[in-house]
């Protein structure tokens, strides 16, 4: 082992998750983030954990439609055309990995690390003795036309090759599980799926535990990593201080603001974000067991902490530009539509910014670069589900340790000059529920 102290750049679900690793491992850590533990995208999310996903966003049925992102602005997923020319080698990058025989690769890839999200959950559940904020009920998804059941059947072959366990459910078994859902046409049931009461308060019970087994919290935002004759040597902090970095590992888990970090010690990470928002509604008069995906709007909706949140759609518009709540406010029209029985008088609302990669993998590993410079980012919609997982490789590429799965397709890329694209914004505050 040759560092003995890790900063953290970022104390979302990811960064967290990498710093309890390293605590349990008796590594010292410090963490840096101008913003509370999970109060960025980590926050207001669905709150599903994936057990075994395996299918990308971006399908072979998505170079067909393409034009309907730009044409239908409110639409479930959108580009916004103001961001267009900025998100164009992205939008590039995602059309290359919707070809079939890249579909296939990446689903193996993801389905090889989402595979453990579960069981690395558990352990970490079990020594926090939380065990009971993770819900084992599955999850949901639902189809309210022929054309959107027929529309999914790429998807449903791609995770039966992956061996998940699925069950197809008419409109009767779905209403025996989840008798709040409207009409519907098919179900499809993921039983192995489990979700969180609360995404926010796990980032909370993570950092209150990393405070306990001894790590620091800066709340500062990191504007650069400084290198010196290969290695880290110092964050340069927003408020102008330094922290030294000699004989220190550092990792970048910035999430969405992840990309300049990443290119000072030398990864170059194809790094946007997909917007997404949540409204959550007090009362709301109908009840769910489980995460229920409305398939047609792109958005779950789960009982939470006795509230209903609908989380979800997808809105390509950059980290700069204000939210826009007609998103958030369209997905409580198109609950209306799907639980006959809700009750929305007001809602609040909540926008979050995915790290989103145009292959739908996230980047985590080490700068092959810059030594002792780690990154894990780019989980995009299963953040949450990768969580530990991600703790754990990041952990082990620290520690020198072999790791349980083959870590290859997540290894961040070499960029030709270190620090060459320092591209995009700096840290923001997390966006305020309004
Ligand atoms: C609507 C919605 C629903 C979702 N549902 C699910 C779901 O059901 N299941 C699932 O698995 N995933 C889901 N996701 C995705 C998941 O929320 C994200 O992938 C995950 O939260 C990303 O975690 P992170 O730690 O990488 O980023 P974040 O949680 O955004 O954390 C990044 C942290 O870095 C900090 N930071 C930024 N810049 C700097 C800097 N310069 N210096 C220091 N710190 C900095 C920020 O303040 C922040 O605290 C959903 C996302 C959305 C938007």
């Amino acid at each position: 082992m040759t560092v003995r102290r890790v900063v953290v750049i970022g104390t979302g679900v990811i960064g967290l998750n990498v710093g309890l690793r390293l605590l349990a491992q008796g590594m010292q850590v410090e963490f840096v983030d101008p913003s509370a533990p999970g109060s960025g995208c980590s926050h207001g999310n669905a709150g599903v954990i994936a057990v075994d996903a395996a299918v990308p966003i971006g399908m072979p049925s998505m170079l067909t439609g393409a034009a309907g992102f730009l044409l239908r602005q409110q639409g479930p997923i959108v580009v916004k055309p103001a961001y267009f020319v900025k998100a164009l080698p992205w939008l590039i990058r995602f059309l290359l990995a919707c070809r079939p025989h890249r579909v296939e690769q990446i689903s193996r890839a993801l389905h090889s690390i989402a595979r453990f999200a579960l069981e690395d959950y558990e352990r970490l559940f079990c020594e926090l003795r939380i065990e009971d904020d993770i819900r084992r009920t599955g999850a949901l998804m639902l189809y309210h036309s022929p054309a959107s059941f027929a529309g999914a059947q790429a998807a449903i072959g791609l995770r039966r090759r992956r061996g998940a366990n699925i069950e197809i459910l008419d409109e009767r078994h779905v209403r025996d599980m989840e008798p709040d859902v409207g009409p519907v046409h098919k179900g499809l049931y993921f039983p192995d799926y489990a979700s969180l009461d609360s995404p926010a308060l796990l980032c909370r019970r993570l950092a209150d535990r990393a405070t306990e087994l001894g790590a620091a919290f800066h709340r500062v935002a990191a504007d650069s990593i400084a290198v010196a004759h290969g290695r880290p040597r110092a964050i340069r902090c927003d408020d102008g201080r330094e922290l030294s970095l000699d004989d220190a590992a550092v990792v970048v888990a910035a999430g969405a603001f992840s990309r300049r970090l990443a290119a000072d010690v030398g990864c170059d990470i194809p790094l946007d974000t997909e917007r997404g928002y949540h409204v959550e509604i007090e009362n709301p008069g109908i009840r769910f067991s489980r995460p229920v995906l409305v398939s047609d709007g792109a958005f779950f909706a789960s009982t939470m902490q006795g509230r209903l949140r609908l989380a979800g759609t997808v809105e390509i518009a950059g980290l700069e530009r204000s939210p826009d709540w007609r998103r958030a406010d369209a997905m409580v029209e198109r609950a209306r539509a799907a639980f006959p029985r809700l009750r929305a008088a007001q809602w609040t609302r909540w926008m979050g910014f995915r790290p989103s990669v145009p292959h739908s993998l996230p980047v985590i590993g080490a700068s092959t670069v810059v030594s002792n410079a780690y990154v894990a980012c780019g989980h995009g919609h299963l953040g949450m589900t990768l969580g530990a997982v991600t703790g754990a490789l990041v952990a082990d590429a620290i520690l020198g340790r072999e790791p349980k799965l083959d870590p290859r397709p997540f290894a961040p890329r070499a960029m030709r000059a270190v620090g060459g694209a320092r591209t995009g914004p700096k840290a923001q505050p997390a966006p305020a529920i309004r």
